[in-house]
């Protein structure tokens, strides 16, 4: 298998998880961006949000509101916090295997860089 974050759901690799349920992961990013960075994920492989069909609505759904669930649990949910999804080159992703990004305790520029 040669997925990283697949070899995070199987246990193969390491990761500092914050939530986890039949159908999603949330761990820290190992390099984070905020004080608070967590990545939420499927546990079944998606490379790409270009992947998605139909019958996906739901999984994405999990991780929005795993994401919200976690900035709650934090205390950051009032101030505020950010949600991305990477996809492909001009985007910076650089794990496909599709992961939503929690961003929150700081301020956040916008636009994005
Ligand atoms: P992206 O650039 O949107 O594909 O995001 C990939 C993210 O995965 C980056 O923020 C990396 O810091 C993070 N990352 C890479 N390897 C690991 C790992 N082993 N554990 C946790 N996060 C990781
Ligand atoms: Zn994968």
């Amino acid at each position: 298998m040669s997925c990283l974050f697949c070899r995070i759901v199987s246990g193969d690799i390491p990761a500092s998880k914050v939530y986890e349920d039949d159908d999603v992961i949330a761990f820290n990013d190992i390099n984070p961006q905020a004080p608070l960075h967590v990545l939420a994920i499927p546990k079944r492989h998606i490379s790409t949000l270009n992947d998605l069909v139909d019958g996906d609505d739901a999984i994405v759904g999990k991780l929005v509101r795993a994401a919200a669930a976690i900035a709650g649990e934090k205390g950051l949910a009032e101030r505020g916090y950010r949600t991305v999804f990477n996809c492909n080159a001009e985007a910076g992703q650089t794990v496909f295997h599709i992961h939503l990004h929690l961003l929150a305790g700081r301020r956040l520029g916008w636009p994005p860089g």
